[in-house]
């Protein structure tokens, strides 16, 4: 990690409106922007090419990607899905340990674990784990309360309006 002085902080970016994973990366941008260094880890990811894949690449940001190509059925996870969110949970979890970040994102951590991909216990274990000076980003709607209360930031997404309520499709570019 860049300095042993910082104070770091977790995150939590939810709630129904978009902006959640924006957010988060636009924190990341920012803190490498000042040279520290920040890591993606990208849980549930369907099959959209996303902007932010090749743009943090391009940046040689560190990001992995986990999730299988389809929507998720919360009444029906898929093995191939857990498997992955379990890869997703052992990689974050080695990244915390390892101290090599400053800023680490888990992106969409927070449904993983309202559908039962993870359990809550893990996920609030990674909490636990991050040492003091790291800051943690967890993004997704439905964030569990034990989530909310071992965070220091909590911003919540209120969709007031979407295009998709009136039919827009998701475009390259803004949606993905
Ligand atoms: P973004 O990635 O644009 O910051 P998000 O992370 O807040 O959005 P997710 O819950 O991860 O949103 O949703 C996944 C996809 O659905 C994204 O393409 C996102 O732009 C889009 N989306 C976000 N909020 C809404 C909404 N209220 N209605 C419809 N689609 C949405
Ligand atoms: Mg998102």
């Amino acid at each position: 990690m860049s300095e042993n002085n910082r104070a770091g902080i977790i995150q939590v970016f939810t709630g129904d409106g978009k902006g959640k994973t924006t957010a988060a990366l636009g924190q990341v941008i920012r803190a490498a922007g000042h040279g520290l260094r920040p890591y993606v880890i990208f849980f549930m990811k369907g099959d959209y090419p996303y902007g932010e894949f090749n743009a943090l690449r391009h940046y040689n940001i560190d990001v992995s990607v986990f999730g299988i190509p389809c929507l998720a059925d919360p009444s029906h996870p898929k093995p191939e899905e857990i498997e992955q969110a379990r890869l997703a949970l052992q990689e974050a979890r080695q990244a915390i340990d390892s101290r090599r970040y400053d800023l680490i994102v888990l992106d969409e951590i927070n449904v993983a674990a309202a559908f039962g991909l993870i359990e809550l216990d893990d996920l609030v274990d990674l909490l636990n784990r991050k040492p003091p000076e790291m800051d943690l980003i967890l993004t997704g709607r439905y964030a569990a309360p034990p989530v909310l209360a071992k965070a220091d930031l909590v911003t919540e997404m209120r969709c007031v309006k979407h295009p998709f309520d009136r039919g827009l499709l998701a475009r390259k570019g803004i949606e993905y």
